[in-house]
């Protein structure tokens, strides 16, 4: 190993605390230290590469250094860094916020900046709470599907069911209840799923505040996947009791589903959408949170009527991140994106198909620019995830399954070889098991 690369591991691990991490595993397990991105790769200080077949966290979506996003970043720099967003504005804010309500489903005309995916759901639990009280309705209720990840926050921890991340914090969480996520990606399920959601409706309705969802896609809940149906009705059935829908599309916006949103696929506009990951093309963090105008007329009157919506942070609407939103927008206007992407999920959907016959393989499954592989027969002592990102590592390909799921999202410039590339060396790893 480059001297480099041991001198960054041993100050890293002095004083770096890091996420989602039991830091003793570091000492068996090393830190990567990483020098420099290019596309889909990464590079360490040896200059080994990797395939970043995660897009580092699900946030890339047009690769590594894109010399757009990188060229729109460093003008913004030349004029302005960053102005507080009360009482001010600036271009980017502006042009940003035109473009999402442009390209989101229709109705969503008002947007309020946060800086992560965590703070836009505290934003969207907050405000459709605030909505009804400011209309003189208490719903101190939130619904949420089982399975589901919203983020760390409390908050966005009590909304989400991962008992992993949840349990310890328990006593801290505000009261949310969970309805079953459809079983599968059929039809079939979707509406079995729905009459169990009209129940909690029928029942607590009235205590409901908002019922959030991933769309499409649970991706922290192990790349669960469900048919866009379950989302059209679960619409409908909230409609009937004041309940609102709010779309956590932060993993699976920017073109993850195969089309823009993934709530086009179900022709809906939900009262509240949040994003961010791929927002910024994966450069900067920022986070949005889309309404309606019902919503925010709620909150519009004289001050001392009380009823404004009082939160903020302070890098909010950065206009740096502005810039790398914006220029990632300009990237999907360039070229049809998302019509690239379909003729590569089906090249990735041919290439899975092998995994199939394996005896360990429980289910293939792909939603867009989604594809996991769920492995069968083994016990969650035995870490077998780790095992595949280990062998991953030692072959040039970033995978990190969540347990027993691995899976590929890689970013969208990702070519056919390499595509071939980052699912032979899964395969290979699940052959060695
Ligand atoms: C990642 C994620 C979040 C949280 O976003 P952070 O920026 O990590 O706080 C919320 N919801 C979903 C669906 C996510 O995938």
């Amino acid at each position: 190993m480059n001297s480099d690369n041991s001198q960054i591991i041993i100050e890293d691990l002095a004083h770096i605390w890091h996420p989602c991490t039991q830091m003793k595993d570091h000492e068996t397990l090393p830190l990567i230290p990483i020098s420099r991105g290019e596309g889909v790769y990464l590079y360490d200080f040896d200059d080994k590469s990797y395939i970043d077949a995660i897009s580092s966290w699900w946030v890339n979506i047009f690769g590594h250094v894109n010399p757009h996003i990188s060229n729109r970043i460093k003008e913004q720099l030349e004029s302005l860094e960053h102005v507080l967003l009360a009482g001010f504005t600036h271009k980017p804010a502006v042009d940003l916020a035109k473009k999402l309500v442009e390209i989101t489903p229709k109705g969503l005309d008002k947007l309020f900046f946060a800086d992560n995916g965590s703070s836009a759901v505290e934003v969207a639990l907050k405000m459709s709470f605030h909505y009804h009280k400011n209309r003189g309705e208490s719903r101190p209720l939130f619904l949420s599907l089982s399975n589901s990840y919203h983020g760390e926050t409390i908050g966005a921890l009590s909304v989400g069911d991962v008992e992993l991340y949840k349990e310890t914090y328990a006593p801290l969480l505000i009261s949310c209840i969970q309805t079953p996520v459809p079983k599968e990606q059929t039809k079939e399920s979707a509406e079995e799923a729905i009459v169990e959601l009209e129940k909690i409706l029928e029942e607590r309705g009235e205590e409901i505040s908002a019922f959030i969802i991933e769309p499409l896609v649970q991706g922290a809940g192990y790349m669960h996947m469900y048919h866009p149906i379950y989302i059209t009705l679960a619409k409908r059935a909230c409609e009937k009791h004041g309940v609102h829908l709010i779309a956590d599309e932060i993993m699976v916006g920017f073109g993850r589903t195969g089309t823009m949103f993934a709530c086009e696929q179900a022709d809906i506009t939900p009262d509240f959408m949040t994003l961010s990951k791929g927002l910024t093309g994966g450069y900067l963090p920022l986070a949005v949170v889309m309404t309606t105008d019902e919503v925010y007329s709620a909150f519009y009157c004289d001050y001392g009527e009380h009823k404004a919506f009082l939160h903020s942070h302070s890098y909010t609407g950065n206009p740096l991140a502005c810039a790398s939103a914006l220029a990632t927008l300009e990237l999907f206007e360039a070229s049809d994106v998302i019509g690239e992407n379909r003729k590569k999920s089906s090249y990735i959907l041919e290439k899975v198909e092998k995994f199939k016959s394996l005896p360990n393989v429980k289910e293939v499954r792909q939603t867009g620019m989604i594809t996991a592989i769920e492995l069968r027969g083994y016990e969650p002592e035995e870490r077998i995830g780790l095992k595949v990102y280990q062998y991953g590592l030692d072959n040039g390909v970033l995978l990190r399954p969540l347990g027993h799921i691995i899976y590929f999202m890689p970013p969208y410039i990702i070519s056919n070889e390499q595509i071939d590339k980052m699912i032979d060396t899964a395969y290979d790893a699940i052959v060695r098991l």
